[in-house]
């Protein structure tokens, strides 16, 4: 039976130019002698760097950890030198530089010492999601966000359904659509891998209906899997299919709570390149250092899809596809609707890079923007349900609070608003513009909470201290108090001690002075010996008559 499928609001029905990039297999991108490697390729606190300056490396061994539990690792994508850490420039339409781990190449390709898991299914689903994150997975279809983690629905959750999504939906990037056909069972593996760690009841494998061939080999790979708690699902070319809460939508009619995740309806949606992925990482041991990238525009005489080293500078992709640079008016990251246009093209590839498209100067030109006439076509394509509008009134008048009433976060920056816009209003620059404000003012209001929190702690501990300082002063006084009060005590004993020994004294030299038996002369110790005699014979005597 037919699946049924709801409609989401707005979209647009966009020209795809995908057949460009698709007339010949996904081949390999050339090794590039210098490998650049972002420490943020991801969301999330970036990574750091493990390795020094001078130290060899090897294919696939982690160079850079990850610092905190929303983050992921790095790992070096060919085998040679560690020849700087340091800032470079980094894919971001403001031309920023970030740190990065410069590796010269020297092209030997040498791999570490893979281990796959043997049996994922024995293995318990958070070291399943260890591996994966110690392989540096992110979310490969959109802002890369750690997959670990989306893989982990906490304990309470059920997930009722897992969606891979394979929809692709922007013009011009057939990346993923190349994947489904040439790689079916890296993907359907996958899914199984994260089914296994979500625990999650059912499986759909959603592609938009113009991805014909990728449908068919999908369908046929999936006859050898047992697997019936997986449907593949055809679902209507409108753009953005392929955002995470419009696919929900589509495929079970339900809306994703506003600042909410699908997890709080019992769903979680992967991207299918991250599906392969986390294959590769669980069946091979490969950690993610490299992804397909779709080289496309009508500024290159060879569109095609290339696998890519991760760190590969966008120059030798351009190259790779034929560039016509004098033909070049801008080359973006990303599609014509979500894209950002980049200023330096010696950028590398990061994680999340999933198309270049150079765009030929032959092609219309942005017309200037005017001001906003109210008509109200914006909000009727949005998909989110937002009011354009507003939003760009209130970034343009910058009022952060007022904008946050609107659902600026909801805004999933698909750009339909801009494309229908007749004032030719770049309104998703505006939403970026507020977002990121709000982003640092968010980050320096926890400084500066933070900051108080310590002066509070600080005063606290001052506080405790003076406490302390007067309960030991206290103390100290009872305790001389006391000693006083027992120092009184002792001398009143000494006293009584004394005068015992004072009277004791005396009477001793009293009784001495009574015997007075000292300097006699010798005529008086005769007269006394003389005395003692008579007294002891009148004694005898006595004690003679006595007895008789
Ligand atoms: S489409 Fe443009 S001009 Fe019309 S209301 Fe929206 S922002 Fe204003
Ligand atoms: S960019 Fe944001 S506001 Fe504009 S249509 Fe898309 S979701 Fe709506």
């Amino acid at each position: 039976m037919r699946r049924r499928l709801w409609h989401f609001h707005g979209g647009l029905h966009l020209e795809g130019h995908k057949d460009l990039s698709m007339h010949e297999p996904v081949a390999a991108a050339p090794l590039p002698a210098r490998i650049v490697l972002p420490l943020a390729q991801h969301i999330g606190a970036p990574a750091e760097p493990e390795v020094k300056v001078g130290e060899k490396v090897r294919k696939g061994q982690r160079i850079a950890r990850a610092t905190e539990y929303v983050s992921a690792p790095i790992h070096a994508s060919t085998s040679g030198t560690v020849v700087a850490i340091e800032e470079q420039p980094v894919p971001h339409p403001s031309g920023l530089s970030a740190p990065c781990i410069v590796i010269e190449a020297d092209g030997q390709d040498e791999w570490i010492e893979r281990q796959p898991v043997a049996d994922y299914e024995n293995l318990d689903p958070s070291a399943l999601r260890n591996v994966i994150r110690e392989a540096g997975i992110v979310g490969l279809g959109g802002a890369g966000f750690p997959s670990f983690i989306k893989l982990n629905p906490g304990p309470d959750k059920v997930v009722d359904l897992l969606i891979l999504n394979g929809a692709e939906c922007e013009p011009y990037i057939t990346c993923d659509a190349m994947l489904m056909q040439e790689h079916p069972r890296r993907i359907i593996d996958g899914l199984l891998i994260m089914r296994h760690a979500l625990r999650a009841k059912r499986c759909i494998i959603a592609i938009e209906d113009n991805k014909k061939v990728a449908h068919t080999v999908l369908v046929n790979a999936l006859q050898e899997h047992e697997a019936e708690f997986i449907e593949i699902v055809q679902v209507p070319t409108v753009y953005p299919t392929g955002g995470e809460k419009q696919l929900i939508k589509v495929l079970t009619g339900k809306e994703v709570p506003s600042n909410g995740l699908p997890i709080d309806i019992g769903m979680v949606c992967h991207n299918v390149a991250t599906a392969a992925a986390v294959h590769d990482a669980i069946a091979e041991g490969t950690p993610l250092i490299e992804r397909i990238v779709t080289v496309t525009g009508e500024a290159l005489d060879r569109p095609r899809n290339l696998t890519v080293r991760i760190g590969t500078p966008f120059s030798l992709l351009l190259e790779a596809g034929q560039w016509r640079e004098t033909d070049t008016d801008e080359v973006l990251m990303g599609g014509p609707m979500m894209g950002f246009a980049v200023p330096d093209l010696d950028v590398p590839v990061v994680k999340t890079t999933n198309c270049l498209l150079a765009r030929p100067r032959s092609q219309p030109h942005r017309q200037p923007a005017m001001p906003c006439i109210r008509c109200g076509q914006c909000a009727r394509v949005c998909p989110a349900q937002l009011l354009p509008q507003q939003l760009y009134w209130y970034a343009h008048a910058r009022n952060f609070d007022r904008i946050q009433d609107y659902h600026l976060f909801d805004c999933i920056e698909c750009g339909c608003c801009a494309y229908v816009c007749p004032s030719h209003i770049p309104l998703v620059q505006y939403y970026r513009f507020a977002k990121t404000e709000i982003w640092a003012q968010e980050r320096q209001k926890q400084k500066a909470d933070r900051a108080r929190q310590r002066h509070e702690w600080h005063l606290e501990r001052l506080e405790r201290r003076k406490r302390e300082e007067e309960e030991r002063r206290r103390r100290k006084k009872e305790l001389l108090k006391k000693s006083k009060a027992a120092g009184g005590d002792a001398a009143k004993k000494a006293e009584i001690e004394a005068a015992l020994a004072r009277v004791k004294a005396k009477k001793a030299s009293r009784q001495a002075a009574r015997a007075n038996t000292e300097n006699l002369t010798d005529a008086q110790k005769q007269a006394i010996a003389a005395v003692e005699a008579r007294r002891q014979r009148l004694q005898k005597g006595g004690d003679s008559g006595d007895s008789q």
